[in-house]
Formats: structure tokens, C-alpha cells, sequence
């Protein structure tokens, strides 16, 4: 394909600009040149007739013969005529007419009043005629005719033309295709580097230069996706670590559970226990497993969500109510503090439920024992603000943006189980509500979890 890089494109689309803008602006000059020059030589005409009737005045029948002759031998006679014609339009007196017989034999209209101009182009002259016939007082005609030869001057400026337009084509041409190969480069460059990219090498970004802003954007644009990739896959690499050693544990634990009450001479009590553990253990496995495929589905915009009008008040009752046992096992003070009226949000009942069981799930298990969690709701410009704050060991600066990714763990969780997920389930569904969760902490006196979802 010819065409098929922007380059040439560009290429062509200039020089076709190029082409048809001096074509216009010749155009333009052509019209007003001919123009001109028609009107300069039809008042030379009348100029001409002007002169010739002040000399029948003055000199008679002789003085126009002499001026006749004289004005056509001056001019020369293949050039101009003249003529001065009866009423009826028969000649009277004339210039020599030797050269302009084929002209003079097509019988020209004859004005009844003034003067009329004409143009003739008889075979043989080089030239058209251009004739001005004007009637005098006394009936006769007097009439003058001269070689219209500015199709010369047109003739010459149209050569000129056709030359400087070739000229302007090949050069425009040459220089479009240069500034837009020029112009090109940077993405050539940037898409050598996105190869590389696409190949696999992630360490190496792609040079900043003088390519232009917006190859420039392009480029830097290329970086944060490079680096989001390799973040991503780093840490893709640690949740299949994390996944891979949160879903042996379980699994070990029920194998070496299942492997001491066989190897044991057990009774139906121990069995009994057995079966409890290995029911914990697989449920536990299966709310994991369901974790990661509610968060993929939600990502993906998959998620059915059923959106109605739900009273978020009364979910976050039930909530707490549900944890209340949890928190009074590890001897922790659970709070809530909202209204006594409904709160009515747009939302899914589902998903609200469990963006509260994560984070009161969070609070209870990293706040250490005698510790305090409050969960309020109020309303706060335009949004239901949902806070769920505990006096837990809070999270560190470097930790407070990585919490809401897939399976980030802070490091002085690694001793508690988790998977690392709640968190970003938390940000899917206030996403999906259209609205956001932040936290807030000194990294020292516990954290304060902000959901906002606008009403
Ligand atoms: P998980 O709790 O399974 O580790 P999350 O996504 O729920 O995963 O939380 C991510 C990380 O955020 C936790 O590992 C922990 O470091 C930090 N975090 C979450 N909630 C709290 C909290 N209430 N207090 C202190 N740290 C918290």
C-alpha cells in the first residue's frame, strides 16, 4: 500500500494542499490580469474614437485620411485598422485593409446609437480582433479594430505558472515529506520501545527527548504503563505466594488432622472433631476462592447487583449485631452510632453487607484486646458517610495507598490470617456505587475507614 504509513499520507495531504492553494491563488490573479487588461485595451478603443472624431472635426474628410494612415503605419498595419462607414455601414475611408480581409468579411452588428465593442477571431490572425464601432451624430460609422494580442501576456504568465506550480508540487512535496517523517520519528522511537515492552523487557523505559509534547505524553504514557505492568506483576507474583500459602495451610491443617485421628485408635468424639475442622478449614477455602471470583466479577462489571432502595442503617445494625459475639470474645468494645431513623440509599443489599463484614472483619481482628471500634453513619454533603474506626495499630504512610490493592497484606499483618483481599473487595463494591473508600491513620493510634456512596 502505497499510502498506508502516516507519513505519506501526510505527505500527499500536503502536497494536494500545496497544488490546490497556488491553483486557486493563480486562478485569482489570471481572472483580475485578463480582465485588466481587456478593459485597458477597450479604452484605448475609445480613446482612439475620441481622437478620430475630434480629427474629422477639425481636418475634414483629408485629416481623417492622413490620421488613418498615419496611426496604422505607427502601430503597424497588420496590427490596427480603421474605418469610416455611410450610415448603411459601406466604407468610406479606410486604413490599408490588406491583413484584416478575413476578418472585415463577416458583416459585423452596427450600433443604432454610441459605440458597441466586438471580438472577432478570423482563420488566419494569430490574434482575435477587438473592434469598437461608434455611430457619429451625423449617422456614419466610425470604426477601429486592433489585434488583441494580451493572449500573450496570458499565454506567458500561464507558462510561468504551469512551471513555478510544477516546482511548488516537487518541492512542497519533498519538504512534507521530510517535517512529516521528521514528525514521525518520535513514534517510530516510541513504538521501537513498546516493542521491546511487548517482548518482555519491563526494566527499561523509553528515553525522554525533544520529540514534541505530545509524542513526549505518548512516551511518558508508555512508562506508567510499563510500570504499572511490572507493579502489577510483582505483585501478581506475591498474591500467587500469598494465595498459594494461604490455601496450603488450610489444607495441611485438615490433611495432618485427618492423619492423627486415623493413625490414633479414635473414638467418635475425636472423628467428631475432625469433621468440625476439616468443615471450618473448607469453608474458610471456599470463602476465599469466592472472594477472588466476587472481585474478578465485580472488576469485570460481570456482577449482577441488584440496585433498590435499602436502608443502610438498619444493615449496619445487623452487621454489628453480627460481629457483637467476635468482639466481645477478644474483649473488644463495639460501638455503633447511627440514627435512629432509616437512612435510605441507592444500593445492593448484597454487596453493602459485605463491605461492612470486611472492614468490621479488619477492625476485630487487628484491634488487640480492650480495644475500641465505632462504627457511625451520618450524612455529609450529598453522601452517606459510613466510618468504621478502631484504636488498633493503625497503618503506616507506605501502606495507606497499597491496602485497597488485590491481595496487599501490610507486613505486621503476616502473623494474622487474611488473604489480603477484603480491602479491594471494599473498593469494587463503594466503586460500583459509584463511590469511594479512603482511611485515615497516624500509622499509630488505629485507623478510621471512610466509605462515601452518594445519595
Ligand atoms: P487482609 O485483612 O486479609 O490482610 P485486607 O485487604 O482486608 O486484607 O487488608 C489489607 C491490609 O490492610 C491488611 O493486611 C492490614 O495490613 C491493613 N489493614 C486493614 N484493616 C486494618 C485495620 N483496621 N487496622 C490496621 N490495619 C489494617
Amino acid at each position: 500500500m502505497l499510502f498506508s504509513t502516516v507519513a505519506r499520507r501526510l505527505t500527499l495531504s500536503y502536497t494536494l494542499l500545496f497544488g490546490v492553494l497556488s491553483l486557486g491563488a493563480f486562478l485569482l490573479v489570471y481572472v483580475h490580469i485578463a480582465h485588466d487588461l481587456n478593459q485597458q485595451t477597450d479604452d484605448r478603443l475609445r480613446a482612439t474614437i475620441r481622437e478620430l472624431v475630434k480629427t474629422r472635426a477639425e481636418g475634414g474628410r483629408a485629416g481623417l485620411e492622413e490620421e488613418f494612415s498615419v496611426e496604422s503605419t505607427a502601430t503597424g498595419k497588420e496590427r490596427v485598422f480603421f474605418r469610416l462607414l455611410d450610415p448603411a455601414g459601406r466604407p468610406v475611408i479606410t486604413s490599408d485593409l490588406a491583413s484584416w480581409k478575413s476578418v472585415l468579411r463577416s458583416p459585423l452588428p452596427l450600433p443604432k446609437s454610441g459605440w458597441r465593442i466586438d471580438r472577432l477571431h478570423a482563420p488566419g490572425h494569430e490574434y482575435p480582433t477587438r473592434i469598437i464601432t461608434a455611430r457619429l451624430q451625423d449617422g456614419s460609422l466610425l470604426q477601429a479594430g486592433v489585434a488583441d494580442d494580451k493572449d500573450e501576456v496570458l499565454e506567458s504568465y500561464r507558462e510561468t505558472f504551469a512551471t513555478v506550480f510544477l516546482l511548488t508540487l516537487v518541492l512542497g512535496g519533498i519538504g512534507a515529506f521530510l517535517i512529516a517523517r521528521r514528525a514521525m520519528a518520535g513514534v517510530q522511537e516510541v513504538t521501537a520501545a513498546a516493542a521491546r515492552i511487548a517482548a518482555g523487557d519491563l526494566d527499561q523505559p523509553i528515553s525522554s527527548g525533544n520529540r514534541g509534547a505530545e509524542i513526549e505524553a505518548l512516551a511518558a504514557m508508555f512508562n506508567r504503563m510499563q510500570q504499572r505492568i511490572s507493579g502489577l506483576i510483582n505483585e501478581l507474583k506475591g498474591v500467587i505466594n500469598n494465595v498459594a500459602h494461604d490455601l496450603r495451610m488450610p489444607i495441611t491443617r485438615m490433611r495432618g488432622v485427618a492423619e492423627t485421628t486415623l493413625t490414633r485408635d479414635a473414638d467418635r468424639a475425636s472423628y467428631r472433631d475432625m469433621a468440625v475442622t476439616v468443615i471450618e478449614e473448607s469453608d474458610r477455602l471456599v470463602g476465599q476462592i469466592n472472594t477472588i471470583l466476587e472481585l474478578a466479577e465485580i472488576d469485570a462489571g460481570l456482577k449482577v447487583m441488584t440496585m433498590e432502595r435499602v436502608d443502610l442503617a438498619r444493615i449496619v445494625n445487623m452487621a454489628v449485631e453480627l460481629y457483637q459475639p467476635a468482639a466481645e470474645d477478644r474483649d473488644i468494645s463495639l460501638t455503633v452510632r447511627v440514627g435512629r431513623q432509616p437512612f435510605p440509599v441507592t444500593g445492593d443489599r448484597n454487596s453493602l453487607q459485605r463491605l461492612l463484614a470486611n472492614l468490621l472483619d479488619n477492625a476485630v481482628k487487628f484491634t488487640p484486646a480492650g480495644g475500641e471500634i465505632t462504627v457511625t453513619l451520618r450524612q455529609e454533603n450529598g453522601c452517606a458517610l459510613l466510618s468504621v474506626a478502631d484504636n488498633g495499630p493503625g497503618i503506616p504512610p507506605q501502606d495507606r495507598e497499597r491496602i485497597f490493592d488485590r491481595f496487599y497484606r501490610g507486613d505486621a499483618s503476616r502473623s494474622i490470617s487474611g488473604n489480603g483481599l477484603g480491602l479491594a473487595l471494599v473498593r469494587s463494591i463503594a466503586q460500583r456505587h459509584h463511590g469511594t473508600v479512603a482511611v485515615d491513620s497516624d500509622g499509630i493510634n488505629g485507623s478510621c475507614f471512610l466509605v462515601r456512596i452518594p445519595l
